[in-house]
């Protein structure tokens, strides 16, 4: 087993493509991304499957879509149902590298069925209890999917906690993995999470300029949900200026970014670069202050899907790669590259294929964790997105009307929906009893 590559994935949580210089952003925020590009395979058209964490990392470690693995929302709006389903499934990436003889490592702090196979996960015992907590109780979940004015304080310190305490800074978290790393025997599968990303990005030093705008900004807000929505979080942010939350945004980018490069730099001083197969992706994207979303994941729009996907793979040259790609791939990928045969049955495809210049899809396929039933199907030109439960847990209004589409040759923004009652793409979303009940709604709501 020891002419195994090992296998290092770096998830940046809430990171977007448009925040990077590698997919064309006018400020450099990804300095050690760029170096790896050079000699990595740089994705263009990645989606991931999901606008949220929970689900997109069990798209990576099952091969499959949301609806087929089972975990649709992001927890705790997870349903028994969902939880079960993910029960059927034969293939956990952590749990067949372990049976394959590696030895693997996460530093991830979710915990719950995301242990399953690791023989090290990193989590803190503080938020394991938490999250058990706010699974269990039902107050606290009504609570959490509520966010009522008379809970919100009552609640604060659960939320920041939350955002605070829970996880590591990225300096100390990569130390731990490389730490990880010397001790571990080889090969060995490392999956690190890197949340510093996610708003309020409470482990990035940054201050503020003092500047205050934000009062402007939330009286701009029409929606009255999310308009309360953000302004409890502004509350944990700490900064009263919209630029400067960008700002600090990009700052945890860099953040993160350097700490990837000092991983780079201990791989090759340690000669373990050309043995390791190393990928960078955000499980989601984030919408900062676009779409009328504002520093959140929900809604289903590019900028909080369409992600960076870099991946070093000893052996290949640096290039851009070409189509779409998505994260049910990567357990396909390396199945592929480490010459391991499965047959469990998987929605991705091997991303070999494409930098062989082989097509793989057409399309992208990609579910809301946050919201009550939203989906949505993307193809070069062309996105729709239908809604039958267009509720958004997180701020109670609705990012998406029930049905949207898209010319993106003309719109990339997404601003206009041209949906005129009916959609090419609609084949590709669902059953025909899910398409006639959201005409239903969209019926019953003009
Ligand atoms: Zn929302």
């Amino acid at each position: 087993m020891s002419d195994k590559k090992n296998v290092i994935i770096i998830i940046v949580d809430a990171f977007r493509t448009k925040n990077t210089s590698l997919y064309g952003y006018d400020k450099v925020t990804d300095k050690s991304l760029s170096k790896i590009a050079a000699e990595s395979l740089v994705f263009k058209d990645f989606f991931s499957s999901s606008n949220a964490t929970a689900p997109s990392l069990t798209s990576i470690f099952t091969g499959k879509y949301p609806n087929n693995h089972g975990i649709v929302h992001q927890f705790p709006y997870t349903t028994e149902e969902e939880f079960a389903k993910l029960e059927e499934n034969k293939f956990w990436l952590p749990s067949f590298l372990k049976s394959k003889g590696y030895e693997t490592i996460a530093i991830d702090w979710i915990g719950l069925f995301f242990k399953e196979g690791f023989d090290y996960y990193e989590e803190k015992d503080d938020r394991k209890s938490n999250m058990e907590k706010l699974m269990e109780i039902n107050v606290v979940k009504k609570f959490l999917l509520g966010l009522p004015n008379w809970a919100y304080k009552l609640g604060k310190s659960v939320t920041k906690a939350r955002t605070s305490a829970k996880f590591s800074p990225a300096e100390d978290t990569m130390d731990l993995g490389i730490r990880k790393i010397k001790e571990s025997k080889k090969p060995f599968f490392l999956f690190m999470h890197f949340w510093d990303t996610h708003f309020p990005f409470p482990t990035t030093p940054f201050d503020g300029s003092g500047k205050n705008d934000i009062n402007e900004f939330l009286n701009k807000i029409e929606d009255k949900n999310q308009k309360e929505y953000f302004k409890k979080r502004v509350t944990d942010i700490g900064l009263n200026s919209v630029d400067e939350m960008i700002d600090k945004y990009d700052k945890s980018i860099e953040m993160v970014d350097e700490q990837i490069g000092k991983l780079v730099d201990f791989l090759k001083k340690e000669k373990l670069w050309d043995d390791t197969v190393l990928i960078v992706l955000g499980d989601h994207g984030t919408n900062l202050i676009d779409h009328k979303v504002y520093f959140s994941s929900s809604s289903l729009f590019d900028d909080t899907i369409h992600v960076p996907y870099v991946m070093h793979l000893p052996g290949y040259q640096g290039m851009k790669v070409e189509g779409f790609a998505q994260n049910i791939d990567i357990a396909p990928t390396l199945l592929d590259y480490l010459r391991f045969s499965n047959d469990s049955q998987m929605d991705g495809e091997s991303l070999l294929k494409l930098v062989r210049g082989e097509k793989i899809r057409e399309r992208v396929l990609f579910f809301d964790g946050l919201a009550g039933d939203i989906k949505g199907v993307r193809t070069k030109d062309r996105k729709l997105i239908v809604a039958k439960d267009n509720n958004c847990n997180l701020c109670k209004s609705n990012h998406h009307q029930w049905f949207e589409e898209y010319d993106l040759t003309k719109d990339s923004e997404e601003k206009e929906n041209i949906f005129n009652g009916n959609s090419e793409l609609m084949k590709f979303l669902d059953n025909r009893q899910d398409i006639n009940k959201a005409s239903e709604m969209a019926y019953l709501q003009y």
